[in-house]
């Protein structure tokens, strides 16, 4: 062990010192955004260079297309090659956004009120006519096991607001079917429009509770099951709208170590999560205490990763390692899609190898310990 994965180690434990203790050794795997469109094509992503729009400047501008059912096969072949000592295939849980916008109707309403599509919707739109069915092999499987990461992956409110602006760049964003641009003047809190549960004012609240309503139904209806974690997008969240989980059957909510959060007052501040902590309203949190982004430009291979999850060990914590669907999708870019399934590859190669005991566990299994 090299001196800089040494202090990564002694920094991952200092942060796992809080929190429940599991004692044994889970690696779990949380993926976020399935199910959203954010860059819908090449032709679009071309457009808006073109317009000025820094989308090439980004990893999820280049990469982050809508998943095709060959992204998700290359997925399950990976985490089929992969076993644990009780048998247990890996398994990664993928936290899903069930709509889109519908930018036919928003357009007809002059961007007053928003309209969406369901993603089994936009998977038909896209010509991606057997996703439900690869998404049920995966769920058979224990291989995929969804949980729910929101309606759609966009603050309505302030994208309608700026909708409503006369500004070029976003209408021309909006033309090409691209949500994620925000221009200048909003706040850097809701950055791209990307953190749902974003609202400028007390009025938002009946919208962010009914779209989770809606959300967790929509999940019900395509996946033929229930979510039981929740993961707020961006890390900001409204925890008055805890209840609503939890009347909607939501038990779990996946959090980084701090998270933004709208108070009372309406403003958004810092809060800070540890393993087992639970809300007033019986919602249980646990801290994705490790992250994988092979995509991620200063990416330098899997021992920052392992470092993590020797570090949540060694505190006898479950390794719960957060990542992003941009690592894993080729729509956009084929190579992309490649170097990231490889790197899963390699990561759990070495874990199995580092850690013979380690268990391999959706989501669900284990918040099901906490
Ligand atoms: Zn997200």
């Amino acid at each position: 062990m090299n001196f800089q994965s040494l202090k990564r180690s002694l920094v991952s434990v200092f942060k796992n010192i809080p929190g429940k203790r599991i004692g044994r050794k889970i690696l779990v795997i949380e993926a976020d955004d399935w199910g959203s469109i954010r860059m819908p094509s090449k032709k679009a992503f071309a457009n808006l260079v073109a317009a000025g729009i820094p989308v090439d400047k980004s990893r999820y501008g280049r990469n982050d297309a809508l998943e095709r059912s060959e992204d998700l096969e290359a997925l399950f072949n990976v985490l089929s090659k992969h076993t644990d000592q009780r048998g247990r295939k890996a398994v990664i849980s993928p936290f899903c956004n069930m709509a889109n916008p519908d930018f036919g109707r928003i357009k007809e309403n002059g961007y007053q009120v928003y309209e969406y599509e369901t993603f089994e919707e936009t998977y038909g739109r896209y010509g991606s006519t057997n996703m439900m069915n690869t998404w049920k092999q995966g769920i058979t499987a224990n291989l995929f096991v969804p949980q729910f990461h929101g309606r759609e992956h966009i603050a309505t409110e302030l994208w309608l607001k700026a909708l409503r602006m006369d500004d070029k760049r976003i209408h021309i964003a909006f033309e090409n079917e691209y949500a994620s641009f925000s221009p200048a003047g909003f706040p850097a809190q809701a950055r791209d429009f990307r953190p749902n549960f974003y609202i400028e004012s007390e009025s938002g609240l009946q919208g962010l509770k009914r779209s989770l309503e809606e959300g967790i139904d929509i999940f019900k209806a395509g996946f033929k099951c229930s979510p039981d974690v929740f993961n707020a997008p961006n890390a900001v969240f409204v925890p008055s709208l805890n209840s609503t989980l939890i009347e909607k059957g939501i038990r779990f909510n996946a959090v980084p170590h701090k998270r933004l959060e709208r108070n009372e007052r309406g403003a958004y501040e810092h809060k800070n999560y540890v393993t087992g902590q639970e809300s007033s309203e019986g919602l249980k949190y646990y801290v994705r205490n490790c992250n994988f982004e092979p995509s991620e430009g200063s990416y330098k291979g899997i021992s920052h990763v392992l470092s993590q999850i020797q570090g949540a060990f060694l505190c006898g914590k479950a390794a719960v390692v957060g990542t992003h669907r941009v690592n894993f999708v080729g729509g956009l870019n084929e190579a992309n899609r490649k170097h990231g399934i490889n790197e899963l590859d390699n990561l759990l190669f070495a874990v199995v190898k580092r850690w013979p005991d380690v268990e391999f566990m959706s989501s669900k299994e284990f918040s099901s310990l906490l």
